[in-house]
């Protein structure tokens, strides 16, 4: 029999895992897949702590301009909270299946750490960061140091996430593309965050965050084209053409069930080209 944990508080669970080391069941959609034996029977051998209802993983709430979601709030939370803003629900939106929404978490999503979960271009591209607290002490750590590789992060096993902090920044150009078989219901073959702040009397653009989901090990975006771009303030097609080049050799993606490789990185690249012309 697996020992099982229903802590009612955060304290309760932070003084459990850091005693024992155990598996932490939020929604379960991505463990009860993970762990299915052959005979579909669950196959978990650790103490689970089941902490999808502790109140303070849960919370949703904005402060200082930046957006706080628990890591236990489910995608259908975070789609019907009025202080979220359109272009998160956009994304969220996206995933799995209205059931799955239902007890999928943010924080699931983001401690599976998949190259294809659909939040993370959205998290990369606003910077988000991610609380991780242990009894006694916790840390801040930005989303993109957070993951290491395809399904891994530097979480340690004493550790909970318990937010995640989302900076709400005035961009008015904002794209999500999601391509994949269908519109839910299927992982990503791909996907694009594209955001920027462009200045509506001159057109200059003032800030603009880029992010690719599914087309290399982690999320790829990078600051330095970032910035390069920003320090156009306007983009023509000879600039458009070099940042393309540039994320060219930043996008390499794998063949798979799901789509092969070429597929990926001409779309990706095609969805960066659309963005960039749309803000010219
Ligand atoms: C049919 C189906 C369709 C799906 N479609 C999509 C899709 O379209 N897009 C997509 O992105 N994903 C999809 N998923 C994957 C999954 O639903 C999401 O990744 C989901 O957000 C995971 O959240 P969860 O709460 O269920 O995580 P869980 O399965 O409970 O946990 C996942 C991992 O994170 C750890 N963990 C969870 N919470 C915490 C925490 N607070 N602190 C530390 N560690 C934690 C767990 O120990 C585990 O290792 C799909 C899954 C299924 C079964």
């Amino acid at each position: 029999m697996v020992e099982t944990y229903i802590p009612k508080f955060l304290d309760e669970a932070l003084e459990i895992v850091s005693k024992r080391d155990s598996l932490l069941f939020a929604g379960g959609s991505d463990l009860m897949i993970k762990n299915k034996s052959w005979t579909g029977d669950l196959n978990i051998t650790k103490p689970t702590v089941f902490i999808a209802d502790i109140p303070e993983l849960k919370e949703i709430f904005i402060e200082d301009n930046t957006l706080y979601i628990g890591a236990c709030a489910t995608i259908d939370e975070i789609m019907e909270s009025d202080i979220v803003p359109r272009y998160v629900k956009d994304v969220v939106e996206t995933m799995a299946s209205p059931a799955i929404r239902n007890t999928a978490t943010l924080g699931g999503n983001i401690c599976n750490s998949s190259p294809v979960a659909d939040s993370l271009p959205l998290l990369y591209a606003s910077e988000s960061s991610l609380v991780l607290e242990k009894k006694g002490s916790s840390r801040i750590v930005d989303i993109a140091d957070f993951i290491t590789s395809p399904g891994r992060n530097i979480i340690e096993g004493d550790e909970i996430l318990t937010k995640i902090i989302l900076p709400l920044n005035n961009f008015n150009k904002i794209l999500f593309k999601k391509v994949g078989t269908r519109n839910s219901i299927a992982l990503a073959k791909l996907s694009f965050m594209g955001m920027a702040d462009v200045d509506e009397n001159n057109n200059e653009i003032k800030d603009i965050r880029l992010s690719f989901g599914a087309v290399a090990p982690t999320i790829v975006k990078n600051k330095h084209i970032e910035q390069e771009i920003i320090s156009y303030k306007k983009l023509d097609e000879e600039k458009i053409s070099t940042i393309i080049n540039k994320y060219a050799s930043l996008i390499v993606p794998i063949t798979d069930q799901r789509s092969d490789k070429e597929y990926r990185k001409e779309v990706a690249l095609r969805l960066l080209e659309s963005f960039l012309k749309s803000l010219c």
